[in-house]
């Protein structure tokens, strides 16, 4: 446990729930900043920017910066950026999706031709949404998923979430999205490479089994499943996908790393 040196986090159902601060994560962080540790956090999530997660957790006092900040529509931005530069893309999503594309200097367009279709969860989604990606995806644009997560959860229960949306153009278009989020290495080898992280020397903390946990033991990361969100105790004995350990909450793993 002592040699690790890099802490990458989740945030729903690990530091928050929605825009409720769980116990135990401002105070996990502190101890790790304390002990000089480098720090991530790793979230599906596309609703903000960087800089607005960053106020956010920062509001909660959790010390965070928007460097150590990576989400999906951060890394699709990335991405895209990389593999065209100024592309045209049509977005899918919300505001903080498509703010990511326009920080990496890619065009968000909403009429004509388009490079890429790339889609997030959207709550204003509609038939003439599903339409247009259809028609660009049929005339060539690729097609980017930014996270598979069938469900997004609420205080008022479950919302459909990004998979949901991406499935429906799967089946209308007949292709398959490729889809940058967790629990797909993608993401999480994009953060260990820009972060420089040896994947040995890193844990992943998260509260889903299928999208955190799947993911660092796919990247040969020592995963960790708390409690405090989506994962209850009898999953973790009925999942076949198994964590390195299991805490109840941040509390109990400051304890276990001091
Ligand atoms: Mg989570």
């Amino acid at each position: 446990m002592k040699n690790f040196k890099n802490f990458i986090l989740d945030l729903d159902g690990v530091l928050y729930l929605l825009n409720t601060p769980i116990p135990g994560g401002r105070e996990f962080v502190a101890f790790l900043r304390e002990r000089g540790q480098n720090i991530a956090f790793l979230s599906n999530n596309t609703f903000l920017t960087r800089a607005e997660y960053t106020e956010k957790l920062n509001k909660m006092g959790i010390s965070a910066r928007a460097e150590e900040i990576v989400t999906s529509a951060f890394v699709a931005a990335r991405y895209l950026s990389q593999l065209q530069p100024l592309a045209r893309v049509y977005v899918i999503g919300e505001t903080g999706l498509k703010q990511e594309m326009v920080h990496s200097g890619l065009r968000v367009v909403t009429r004509g031709s388009a490079d890429f279709v790339v889609v997030g969860l959207d709550r204003k989604f509609t038939f003439q949404k599903m339409k247009k990606a259809l028609t660009l995806l049929m005339q060539g644009a690729q097609f980017i998923g930014t996270n598979p997560d069938p469900t997004y959860p609420t205080h008022d229960g479950l919302l459909p979430g990004a998979g949901a949306i991406i499935a429906s153009i799967e089946v209308c278009s007949g292709k398959k999205a490729h889809v940058v989020g967790k629990p797909f290495p993608f993401i999480l080898n994009f953060l260990l490479e820009l972060r420089g992280f040896v994947p040995e020397e890193t844990v992943i903390i998260g509260d889903r089994l299928d999208t955190d946990i799947a993911l660092g033991n796919n990247c040969g990361v020592f995963s960790v499943l708390v409690l405090t969100g989506i994962a209850r105790e009898e999953d973790v004995e009925k999942a076949t996908v198994r964590p390195n350990l299991v805490v109840k909450n941040l509390f109990e793993f400051q304890e276990i790393l001091s």
